[in-house]
């Protein structure tokens, strides 16, 4: 077998092991036992001199953990680190097992396939290669396969930089997710995702006064109160900003050059996405400008025939890198006008965003490598409305980056679709392309 064949087999192969063990996190303590697949990557790796590590934060929620000792304490250092964990499934919208790993012409079904087991998969590929060539870098290169990245790194990336952070501690980190190729008539773009927005999760508690559904007039109805308190939130719009990582992002896209102005203009970019088709672009342009605030859960009531005096209201807010969780609450307040005075605002969640520079050391080592492997090809700085573990390290201020390299075989339209939802697949081709690119990667960076 060529080398590329070994390469592409090798993980697709790992990758559907990793979507057959079905490492479902579902949020409850005990979902995810991501032990299953620490146990398939360990043996994996077997006779290849990596020596693996364990790390739990709960029974079965295991993080696994190889490195590669580097021969220069001074040289920098790299963690490539890939969950193991998956979101649940609805059947039902499947149109193949999402659990069976099928590779039907090319391309393997399942649940992960994209978020994120092919990387997770990729990266072990490339790590096995390189111990059993006997790679020696000048700086350590860390593998890390980590448990519950899909409810928020508590059994995770959390516990791990909060309480075992020499065991993770790292330069620059690699994790989900970029590298989708964006077709633009001046070549292929590859975004490197180098931006969270902070997750902030508030319940907004409505009250009122009990009384008997028999006779409403003139009563104090917290779910009456509550439907008012959900319409502000959903029409509340705070003022654009225009963030650095979101005007290259626009700019590389070469739109025509009116749109292109109007997106990148704080006091135009509300209107220029009203009407905005494809609507992805639109959701995109609006998330990646302005701090936003979903309503999502209403909870509430307990009988029919009873006035309810209190009424709960979850909303999902996802603040622009710079903005406070105090911030939102503030902004929360402006939204509710004179009904804040009725409402308690809980906070379950409240973090702030992260962002890395794309102009580092290893930052121009991907752009060289990837160039290698698809010539023409340019990196570009995205931003993401969705969270990954790479905030517990930039926190830190650790430069950490989404990435993988994709072939052009699945539209890049059709990515956003998959995260969390139906049809997840990835195409063997991507599987050897990123695999050999995180291989070329180390030895070029790490060297
Ligand atoms: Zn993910």
């Amino acid at each position: 077998m060529s080398d590329d064949k070994t390469l592409e087999t090798d993980a697709t192969e790992l990758l559907r092991t990793l979507i057959r063990n079905a490492c479902v996190n579902d949020g409850t303590p005990t979902s995810g036992q991501e032990e299953r697949s620490a146990d398939a990557i360990e043996a994996y790796f077997a006779g290849s001199g990596l020596r693996c590590e364990r790390y739990s934060a709960g029974a079965g929620r295991v993080s696994l953990i190889t490195r590669i000792e580097g021969s220069d304490p001074k040289a920098p250092t790299l963690l490539l680190m890939g969950h193991t964990d998956v979101v649940p499934v609805n059947a039902s919208g499947w149109e193949r097992d999402p659990f069976a790993a099928e590779v039907v012409d090319g391309v393997v079904w399942g649940r992960g396939a994209t978020d994120m087991l092919n990387i997770t998969a990729t990266m072990a590929v490339a790590m096995r290669r390189l111990a059993k060539s006997g790679f020696r870098p000048r700086g350590s290169l860390t593998y890390l396969a980590v448990a519950d990245e899909e409810a928020g790194g508590t059994h995770g990336a959390s516990y791990l930089t909060r309480e075992q952070f020499d065991a993770v501690r790292a330069d620059y980190v690699i994790t989900e997710s970029g590298g989708v190729p964006i077709p633009t008539r001046s070549g292929v773009k590859l975004p490197v995702t180098v931006a969270e927005k902070g997750v902030n999760w508030r319940r907004l508690v409505v009250k009122g006064t009990p009384g008997h559904g028999s006779m409403p007039f003139r009563t104090d109805n917290a779910l009456v109160t509550a439907s008012e308190v959900v319409r502000r939130v959903a029409l509340y719009q705070p003022k654009a900003t225009i963030l650095e990582e979101w005007r290259r992002y626009v700019e590389e896209l070469e739109l025509a050059p009116e749109l292109q102005a109007a997106l990148t203009d704080p006091d135009r970019v509300l209107d220029a996405v009203a009407h905005l088709e494809p609507l992805g672009l639109a959701r995109l342009a609006h998330a990646c400008t302005h701090t936003t605030f979903s309503p999502n859960v209403v909870h509430g009531g307990s009988k029919i025939n009873v006035i309810p005096d209190r009424i709960a209201v979850d909303v999902d807010v996802r603040a622009l890198p710079g903005v406070t969780p105090l911030d939102v609450d503030a902004m929360l307040k402006e939204a509710l006008g004179d009904l804040a005075s009725r409402v308690d605002i809980e906070a379950p969640r409240g973090q702030e965003g992260s962002r890395t520079s794309l102009d580092t050391p290893l930052a121009h080592a991907m752009a060289r490598v990837t160039q290698a492997l698809v010539p023409g090809s340019k990196l570009i700085p995205r931003m993401t409305g969705g969270g990954t573990d790479a905030r517990y390290f930039r926190w830190k201020g650790v430069p950490s980056y989404g990435f993988a390299l994709h072939s052009q075989r699945i539209p890049y339209t059709e990515y956003p679709l998959m995260f969390h939802g139906n049809n997840e697949r990835i195409d063997t081709e991507t599987l050897r392309l990123s695999a050999a690119m995180w291989e070329a990667l180390c030895r070029e960076f790490l060297g």
